[in-house]
């Protein structure tokens, strides 16, 4: 991974490689952000850029023995650690990240701006949860008792460290208070506040913020072929690469009116109906399924934001805007947040495998229900 294969975050490459022309390099880093911005992107082209044999000015030089293997992830020096979970190959004190090392590579170079949810998947075990268990805090211990093979540094990219089990991080703590020379360990985080103050304290802190609008939509163009709604794309990413790149990737992305017909069958709350439109919903796929969820549930926060007047924070489409001012006649805020409470739970079965038609069905005759309650 290079800088220039990274949109935007200008500053962010400026400050990286002014540390290391000034020699400043922090010997533990932490890239924190929201899920879907370049983290872990920029960490390893901070990596490349630093262990490349021919950098240029800006950015590592992409052609360098040092720069294939670690755009290939197999440089000697370059180790990582990241949540895992026991799969069906994968069991006992096998479980740890160095078992998944294959997998690793795989998804971080075929799926950039990748999730939590995203990896586990791509292990076949999406309904577990990972954790980052003793055995790789250990491991890390033994990594770096070595000299550097070829590199001028050993580097450790931690992703996630704030699924680091207790025993864990108090391992990487001592190794954080105590660093070995010319180690440098880069935390990748998408909830830093669940990370320890004493490791929080021991790093330097990189912010790395959300893509912004027109990067989202200069990437989505450049990837993603043929896309009907980019505008709606762009407005329900909110800088967030990795959704961005899932709606783009569907190709019937009309959600607006699937959402508001959805709507409009659990209000007229006819059996016969919903079970029709469960089947459609079924044809939508668990991703399609998701995206649903998650663009209704943004449409009915735009609803309670205009019932609060903060109309500077609504980006909506005219037929968006025409839909919410009709809904906010007949529905109140403690109905609609009702209804985005099932929602959510939709969302979160459908994540866990539950029955698409059943969850549908069921979920759409209690929305039917809050609409006629009597309040
Ligand atoms: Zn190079």
């Amino acid at each position: 991974m290079r800088f220039s294969q990274i949109t935007g975050y200008e500053d962010i490459k400026q400050r990286l490689i002014l540390s290391e022309k000034n020699n400043h390099i922090a010997h533990a880093q932490l890239f924190f952000g929201s899920e879907g911005s370049a983290n872990l992107e920029l960490a390893l082209a901070f990596l490349t850029y630093l262990n490349c044999e021919n950098k240029t000015e800006n950015d590592s030089c992409g052609e360098c023995n040092s720069c294939n293997k670690m755009d290939k992830l197999i440089h000697p020096d370059l180790h990582f650690v990241f949540p895992n979970t026991a799969t069906k190959k994968i069991t006992g004190d096998k479980v740890m990240s160095k078992s998944f090392l294959a997998e690793w590579r795989e998804i971080v170079t075929t799926q950039p701006y990748f999730s939590f949810p995203d990896w586990m998947k791509f292990l076949e075990v999406e309904n577990k949860q990972g954790i980052i268990n003793v055995r790789d805090g250990k491991s890390i211990l033994s990594m770096i008792s070595l000299k550097a093979f070829e590199a001028p540094y050993k580097s450790v990219v931690i992703w996630l460290p704030e699924m680091m089990n207790q025993s864990c991080a108090n391992a990487i703590l001592k190794l954080l208070e105590e660093p070995p020379e010319k180690t440098l360990f880069f935390l990748v985080s998408y909830n830093s506040e669940k990370l320890l103050p004493t490791i929080l304290s021991r790093t330097q802190q990189l912010y790395v913020p959300p893509f912004s609008d027109e990067q989202v939509r200069a990437y989505v163009e450049q990837h993603a072929e043929g896309i009907i709604n980019i505008d709606q794309v762009v407005r329900l990413a909110e800088g967030n690469m990795n959704l961005a790149i899932k709606l783009a990737g569907r190709q019937d992305n009309n959600l607006f009116s699937f959402f508001t017909q959805w709507l409009r069958v659990c209000y007229a709350n006819k059996p016969s109906e919903i079970l029709k439109m469960a089947e459609d919903f079924q044809k939508l796929g668990r991703e399609g399924q998701k995206n649903l969820f998650v663009y209704g549930l943004k449409l009915i926060r735009n609803v309670l934001l205009q019932n609060v007047e903060l109309n500077s924070m609504i980006r909506l489409t005219d037929s968006e805007r025409h839909f919410i001012e009709k809904i906010t006649k007949i529905m109140d805020v403690e109905r609609l947040e009702k209804i985005s409470n099932i929602i959510n739970e939709l969302h979160y079965h459908i994540e866990r495998n539950a029955n698409a038609k059943i969850a549908f069905s069921n979920n759409s005759l209690k929305i039917g229900q809050i609409f006629h309650q009597k309040v």
